[in-house]
């Protein structure tokens, strides 16, 4: 039996990390792919927790050896999931969440027809740049930039399979455990993976 595939995408500063975390802690049996990427760590950020931090070059040798099983640039940053730490997690029957983004989620939907794919949605523009000055680690540029690539993200929502909008946390997070829970319990037959 193989395990099932959730893949969660969502605009910077839609809350996806929280969503992510407590999903986790609600879910231990949940198996989280920690995403490697060329960008340094941010403050708290532990290497092999959040992320696997490495170099560029590194990344590029992974590349040639079809290390990625998805792989993109984001803000300049480049992120890539393993193809081997998937196929091992699926094989051995966990389910595995995924929080990548809109381009990264394609490409597992291509590879992974079964997957799961769920997108966090801010409930407005607004409320999202709200937020992210309430982060305040955002030049006017790079919250620009955020912006726009968030407005853009939001129009490919209508490929997911289900979108929670995150206006209250807890009301998110009630909706993200059931929709999960649910899909768990009607996949016994967990098909993820077979085209590999
Ligand atoms: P951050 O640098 O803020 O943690 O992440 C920036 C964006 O990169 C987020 O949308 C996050 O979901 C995405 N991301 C993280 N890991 C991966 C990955 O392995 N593949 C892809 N395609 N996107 C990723």
């Amino acid at each position: 039996m193989k395990g099932h595939l959730f893949v969660m995408s969502a605009p910077s500063g839609a809350g996806k990390t929280t969503l992510c975390t407590s999903i986790l802690k609600l879910m231990p049996d949940l198996e989280y792919s920690v995403s490697c990427t060329t960008r340094s760590p941010r403050q708290g950020e532990q290497d092999g927790v959040h992320y696997h931090f490495i170099s560029r070059e590194v990344f590029y040798d992974r590349m040639e050896q079809n290390d990625w099983v998805e792989w993109a640039e984001v803000y300049g940053n480049l992120y890539g999931t393993s193809a081997v730490f998937l196929k091992n997690a699926l094989d051995a029957g966990k389910d595995v969440l995924l929080d990548i983004d809109v381009q990264g989620a394609k490409r597992i939907r291509a590879r992974y027809p079964d997957a799961t794919l769920i997108f966090i949605m801010p409930p407005s523009l607004e409320i999202l740049r709200k937020r992210l000055v309430q982060r305040g680690c955002d030049s006017a540029d790079s919250m620009a930039n955020r912006l726009e690539a968030a407005q853009r993200e939001m129009n490919k929502a209508v490929s997911y399979d289900v979108v929670i909008v995150n206006r209250d946390l807890n009301v998110a997070i009630s909706g993200l455990n059931n929709t999960i829970k649910e899909i768990r319990n009607k996949s016994p037959e967990k098909s993820a993976g077979s085209a590999l």
